[in-house]
C-alpha cells in the first residue's frame, strides 16, 4: 500500500486526507493518506523516506522553505517558488506546485468580471495567484504586513507594498480582492476594516483561501454585498491536479484518468461542502 500525507502545521482542519482517501476508495487504489504535524522543515526528508511516503501535499507554513528538500522543481513551481505537492520517484523527490491552477480552476466563472486583483498576503500561496493572475493577463497588486517576503514579488515586476502604506494602493480600483494570509485562521482580519472597507468599495469579488469556517474578511464583504468565495474549491481543484500527479506518475494501473479522479474528487467536495 503506498502512503501519502498532507505536512503543515497546524494541520488538524485539513480536508485533504478525506478527499485523496475518497478518490483513493472510489478508485480502487491500494493507497492511504494521512496528515503529518511537521514541527521543523529541517526533519522534512528525513521524516518523508523514514515512513516510506510516496508523495505529499505541502501546506502553511512550509511551502516556500520544503522546496529546498526536494531534487528538482517541475512546471509553474520554477517561477513561483513554492510548492504544494511532492512527488517520490525512486529516492528522489519533485516538486510541484497545483495550487495556482487550482486557484484559477476556482474562479474561472468569473474570469470574465476582472482585469484588476488586490492580493493581500505575500506568502506561497500569494506567489501562485499572482503568478497563475498574470499569465491571464490580470492586473496584480500585492501588499503584506511586513516587507520581506515583497522583495520576490518586486523583483518580478509586481505592483506591490506595505499593508499599512495605503497611500500606495488608495487610488487604484480592484475588481477581485484576494486575502491569502493566514489571518482568518487566528479569526483576524488580514487589514484594518476601514481600508479593507475602501477597497471593498469598487471590488465584485472577495476571495479568502481559508475554508470551513466563517471569517471576517467575507462576513465584511458580503456587507459591501461583494460576491463571496471561501477557499474550498481551491482546496478541490488543486487536489484534482495533485491526485493526477500522485496516480499518473505512480500506478500500475495505466487506465487512471484526469476525468474519473475529478468525478470521484467532485463527489467528495459535495459531502464536505454540507
Ligand atoms: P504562508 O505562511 O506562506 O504566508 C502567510 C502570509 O500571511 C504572509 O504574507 C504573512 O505576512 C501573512 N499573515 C499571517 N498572519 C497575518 C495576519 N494576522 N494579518 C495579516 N497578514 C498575516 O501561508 P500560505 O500562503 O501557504 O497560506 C495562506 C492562507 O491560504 C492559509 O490560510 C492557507 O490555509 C490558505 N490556503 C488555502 C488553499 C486552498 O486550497 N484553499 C491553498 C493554499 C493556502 P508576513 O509576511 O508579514 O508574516
Amino acid at each position: 500500500m503506498r502512503i501519502y500525507a498532507v505536512f503543515g502545521n497546524p494541520i488538524n482542519h485539513s480536508k485533504s486526507p478525506f478527499l485523496h482517501n475518497f478518490v483513493f476508495e472510489n478508485l480502487n487504489i491500494d493507497a492511504k493518506y494521512v496528515r503529518f504535524c511537521l514541527k521543523n522543515a529541517n526533519d522534512f526528508r528525513d521524516i518523508f523516506f523514514r515512513y516510506g511516503f510516496s508523495g505529499a501535499n505541502i501546506t502553511v507554513p512550509f511551502k516556500e522553505t520544503l522546496l529546498e528538500s526536494c531534487d528538482e522543481i517541475k512546471g509553474i513551481a520554477t517561477k513561483i517558488g513554492a510548492i504544494n505537492t511532492i512527488i517520490r520517484v525512486d529516492s528522489k523527490l519533485f516538486g510541484y506546485n497545483t495550487d495556482a491552477i487550482g486557484f484559477y480552476n476556482s474562479v474561472f466563472s468569473y474570469k470574465n468580471a476582472f482585469k484588476n486583483a488586490l492580493i493581500i498576503g505575500a506568502g506561497g500561496s500569494a506567489k501562485a495567484i499572482a503568478f497563475i493572475l498574470k499569465e491571464h493577463n490580470i492586473k496584480v497588486t500585492i501588499i503584506n504586513k511586513t516587507p520581506k517576503r515583497l522583495d520576490f514579488f518586486r523583483d518580478n515586476g509586481f505592483a506591490c507594498g506595505l499593508s499599512s502604506d495605503f497611500s500606495v494602493y488608495k487610488h487604484e480600483i480592484f475588481d477581485i480582492i484576494i486575502n491569502a494570509t493566514s489571518s482568518s485562521i487566528n479569526d483576524e482580519l488580514p487589514l484594518d476594516s476601514a481600508i479593507l472597507s475602501h477597497c471593498f468599495a469598487n471590488a465584485k469579488l472577495a476571495i479568502d483561501l481559508m475554508y470551513g469556517k466563517k471569517c471576517k474578511f467575507l462576513e465584511l464583504a458580503k456587507k459591501r454585498r461583494i460576491h463571496t468565495l471561501d477557499g474550498t474549491k481551491m482546496l478541490l481543484y488543486q487536489a484534482i491536479e495533485a491526485s493526477y500527479l500522485f496516480l499518473k506518475s505512480q500506478s500500475k494501473n495505466s487506465n487512471i484518468k484526469y476525468k474519473n479522479i475529478e468525478n470521484a474528487m467532485f463527489k467528495a467536495y459535495k459531502i464536505i461542502k454540507h
